[in-house]
């Protein structure tokens, strides 16, 4: 509760102040920075925002609950490293089986829900998504669910999405569950475009045996209707499936499941890659094609390639998996970061060769020294810089203000001889950067500069200036030494009135 709270004060500082800010610089079409994990949250609260990476993100340790969005996330060529989803998102949807049965369905993903939103120039590196339901549910790395939504450029790599339905039959008397995994989407609508997708995709149907599952697998969409261009696909698909299987190396089923969505085209692809699984059903649909696995409704599907394999099999005891081994040896080896390069642990079974990649580090720059570029020197600013040791980047420069002028306090003294006062010499601007000052008398029988102090040691008059080692700037204080009365009683006594 207490958390709570402070979480609502927190999002209403965060809406008071930080639209104004964001405002005042970028103008109206602002987007909210978002430059780490916790920073994450703010799409949570504002889901219907407009954000922007500002950095690459680490959530590794976090457990991600998906979220329902319809803003934009701008991922500005940033990565999301370590994403890790073990729940479904709260929210529901309707999804269709190809009979345009509705199933109330739950979602996994970055996103749960991704309603008119759109996700752009983004990387998910290290993406583990692990679900079960007894509801009917769907996954995908980017969103379980998206409805005219819009995804572009954005890439998946080292991921790997596994979902279980548990179905059980319910007061509906209906016969089947409907559930799918998807690439980058479960189930849904809108434009996928200039994506790369590297996955392990896994259906493991654990539904009562009373039910036949609808099951969909597909390297970019599980299932639904969307524009797919320009998407490269590597897919490692493993299912288990005792009802209708639907695998495709683009989409599972390709379904104009709401007519007022545009029906979309397949254009400029390339599928690489397999899906293993099994159909353990009499009343067999065993679907598995390089780009769609059922064609339901006909897109245009122009200019993709592939070097697909449909890897079916009887054995309906097959764990859907990419590890084959009964007794698995693993050996790890890690790689590390460098400046451009994530880092990561590569585990791979000596017995069976299942190799996959995790807990990736942030690339990262070696900050060297700061060196100066250029001296300030003759009222002109100087300038240091600091560049990666490792590959030269800059990663910063400050500019070293030039001194412009100098003035000595007090600007004036009048002492007595032998007397000492204390003296100051300020410059400007107040962040200059210089050398020691050099101080001068113009007179040293009558005033010197010794410590700080002035030392009247002549009658007379001497002018002390201060300076920048370069001349460029000084100040002055004139310093005028006379005789207090016993000093000139001394004096007189000594050498008598005509010596003065
Ligand atoms: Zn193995
Ligand atoms: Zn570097």
């Amino acid at each position: 509760m207490f958390k709570k709270s402070l979480l609502i004060l927190f999002c209403l500082i965060i809406a008071l102040s930080a639209p104004a800010a964001a405002f005042a610089e970028q103008g109206a079409s602002a987007e909210i920075p978002v430059s780490n994990a916790e920073d994450l949250s703010k799409l949570r609260e504002d889901p219907n925002g407009s954000f922007v990476l500002t950095d690459d993100i680490d959530m590794s340790g976090i457990d991600w609950v998906p979220l329902a969005f319809s803003g934009t996330l701008n991922g500005n060529g940033h990565a999301v490293y370590n994403l890790t989803v073990n729940t479904m998102g709260e929210a529901h949807a309707d999804t269709l089986d190809g009979n345009a049965k509705v199933y109330d369905s739950v979602f996994a993903g970055f996103f749960s829900v991704l309603d008119g939103g759109s996700v752009r120039d983004l990387t998910l590196r290290g993406v583990d998504i692990s679900v079960e339901s007894e509801l009917h549910c769907f996954a995908g790395t980017l969103a379980g669910y998206m409805k005219n939504a819009v995804i572009e450029n954005c890439t998946i790599m080292d991921a790997r999405v596994s979902i279980t339905p548990l179905c059980k039959p319910d007061d509906t008397k209906r016969k089947s569950c409907n559930s799918g995994v998807g690439g980058i989407a479960g189930f849904g609508s809108g434009s996928i475009r200039n994506c790369t997708v590297n996955t392990v995709l896994i259906f493991d149907d654990r539904c009562d045996s009373s039910l036949k599952v609808e099951e969909f697998l597909g390297g970019v969409l599980s299932c639904g209707n969307a524009d797919i261009v320009n998407c490269t696909v590597d897919i490692n698909g493993f299912a288990a499936c005792r009802g209708y299987a639907h695998n495709g190396g683009l989409v599972g089923m390709f379904y104009q499941f709401d007519k007022a969505d545009p029906l979309g085209e397949i254009k400029n692809c390339t599928v690489s890659g397999s899906v293993t699984f099994f159909e353990d059903n009499r009343d067999r649909r065993a679907y598995c094609q390089p780009y769609v696995g059922e064609l339901l409704t006909w897109p245009r599907i122009t200019g993709c390639s592939n070097s697909f394999k449909n890897n079916e099999t009887r054995d309906y005891t097959m764990t859907p998996s990419p590890e084959k081994c009964q007794t698995p040896s693993y050996t790890e080896t890690e790689t590390a970061a460098d400046c451009s390069h994530p880092g990561y642990t590569t585990h791979k079974c000596s017995v069976c060769g299942n190799t996959w990649n995790d807990s990736f580090v942030l690339p990262e720059h070696v900050p060297g020294e700061w060196t100066v570029v250029s001296a300030p020197e003759g009222g002109k600013d100087g300038l240091k810089r600091q560049t990666c040791s490792r590959c030269g980047k800059v990663l910063g420069e400050e500019v070293l203000a030039a001194v412009q002028a100098v003035s000595i306090l007090p600007e004036s003294l009048d002492l007595k001889y032998k007397d000492e006062a204390e003296i100051k010499a300020a410059v400007s601007p107040e962040d200059a950067v210089y050398d020691a000052l050099v101080w001068s008398s113009s007179d040293e029988s009558v005033a010197v500069f010794e410590n700080g102090r002035i030392r009247a040691v002549g009658r007379g008059t001497a002018v002390i200036t201060c300076a920048t080692q370069d001349g460029f700037a000084k100040g002055s204080c004139t310093v005028n030494v006379g005789y207090s009365f016993g000093q000139w009683v001394i004096k007189i006594l000594l050498f008598g009135w005509i010596w003065y």
